[in-house]
Order: structure tokens, then C-alpha cells, then sequence
């Protein structure tokens, strides 16, 4: 059995919030630490602390949900090696995989099995020029059905976010192979605002919402 350790921030079970999987039951798994420093970031308390946990103790808090699904977050979960034994594993034991990452690392160690959410993260992030575009050319060459274990998710704040999302999409063609999940910075934009201009320019894309933020306190940790 594995020795490998992570740092954790919460192991918690929850309604999956912001991705094509949205609506499901979900486990997940913060990995603590990020220091990535986005304008807006939701789970800055997942910067400092955390436990050091083995990954069979993770594996067996994560399993004890009997969730469909089990998202890998953080913080960023990229940062820690370790976290490629434990989706591994979480693979092997036939269990469906979700990972989010903030995109400025690259999903190329990842395993293939693994659905990545990977965010690019538009100009109001204040991190916009560290999106790593590695990550478009992987989901680019992925064949199938590699190719449909990438989907990418976009966070817009105002009309130039949503202008510079447009841009690189058309720029990549990515609305012809990908799910992309365009959804609002709760608070700062208005959806129906944002619907509007997806309607207007025909985008191929989907719309969310930040489901675990209308369902609890949107400044409540652990959902
Ligand atoms: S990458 Fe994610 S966790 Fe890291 S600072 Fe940005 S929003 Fe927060």
C-alpha cells in the first residue's frame, strides 16, 4: 500500500457546483496551498493550514460517501506530486474521477481516465497572461475518447472578460470538440446579462451557475 501523503485542505461531500457535472452528488478532495493569488479567489482559506494525510486515508474518507462522482480540487491540486498516486488509485478502484485545476499548471502527467476541469482564467483575474497553453494543445491532439475527458471552464466577471473568452475560443475553435462551461463572478456580473450576450452571439457553449452558492451561504467553506 502507498505512503505517499498529501496536504489537505477538507475532504466533504457536496452537490458538484460548477462544471458539466453540476447537480451531481459529489465527494471532493481540497488539496491546500495554491499561491496563485487570482483576483476573486473563493477558496483563499485553503492557502494556509491543512493535514497531512496519507492517500489511503484519503481514498477511504472520500469513499466513505459512496458518491458517483469524486472531484479533485484545491487550491491548486497540481502542486503536489503526490496527487497523480491518488487519482491513480481513485481510477483503479473504478471510481469517476473529476479534477479541477486552475490551468496554469499543465494536465499532461494526468491520468487519462481523469475528466479535467481546467480553468482559463480571463483578465479580471489579474493572472490572465499565466494560463498554460499546453493545456489547449493536450485537449487539441487528444484522439478519442481521451479527447472528451477535457472540458474547460470560464469565470466571467465583465464585458472584456467575456470579449477575451469569445476571442480565444474562436482563435482555438474549442466550441467544436469541447464542453465549455461560461458562467458568472457571483456577485459581479449579472447572468442575465452574461445570457444575453451568449444568446446574441450564438457561442457554443454552456452557461452555469455556481450551484453550491445559491444552495448555501455562498461564503460557506465545506460545499
Ligand atoms: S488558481 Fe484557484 S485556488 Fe489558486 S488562487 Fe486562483 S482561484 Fe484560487
Amino acid at each position: 500500500m502507498s505512503t505517499a501523503t498529501l496536504n489537505i485542505s477538507e475532504i466533504f461531500h457536496s452537490i458538484q457546483g460548477e462544471s458539466s457535472f453540476s447537480g451531481w452528488p459529489c465527494a471532493f478532495i481540497r488539496l491546500a496551498g495554491c499561491g496563485h493569488g487570482c483576483i476573486g479567489c473563493d477558496t483563499a482559506y485553503a492557502e494556509d493550514g491543512g493535514s497531512v494525510l496519507q492517500v489511503n486515508e484519503i481514498i477511504q474518507a472520500a469513499l466513505a460517501f459512496q458518491a458517483p462522482f469524486i472531484e479533485v480540487t484545491g487550491g491548486e491540486p497540481l502542486l503536489q506530486p503526490a496527487v497523480h498516486s491518488l487519482m491513480r488509485q481513485l481510477c483503479d478502484l473504478d471510481q469517476k474521477v473529476l479534477l479541477e485545476t486552475g490551468g496554469f499548471l499543465s494536465v499532461g502527467g494526468v491520468d487519462s481516465r481523469v475528466h479535467k476541469i481546467i480553468d482559463l482564467k480571463p483578465p479580471s483575474s489579474g493572472v490572465c497572461d499565466q494560463n498554460n497553453p499546453e493545456n489547449i494543445r493536450l485537449a487539441l491532439v487528444a484522439e478519442l475518447p481521451h479527447r472528451q475527458t477535457f472540458e474547460f471552464k470560464i469565470v466571467i466577471a465583465n464585458k472584456e472578460d467575456y470579449e477575451w473568452a469569445t476571442s480565444l475560443l474562436h482563435e482555438h475553435c474549442l466550441t467544436d470538440s469541447f464542453t465549455i462551461m461560461m458562467g458568472v463572478a457571483f456577485g459581479k456580473l449579472d447572468p442575465a446579462e452574461l445570457a444575453e450576450w451568449m444568446l446574441r452571439d450564438r457561442l457554443q457553449a454552456r452557461m452555469q451557475l455556481q450551484l453550491h452558492k445559491y444552495i448555501w451561504d455562498p461564503s460557506m467553506k465545506g460545499v
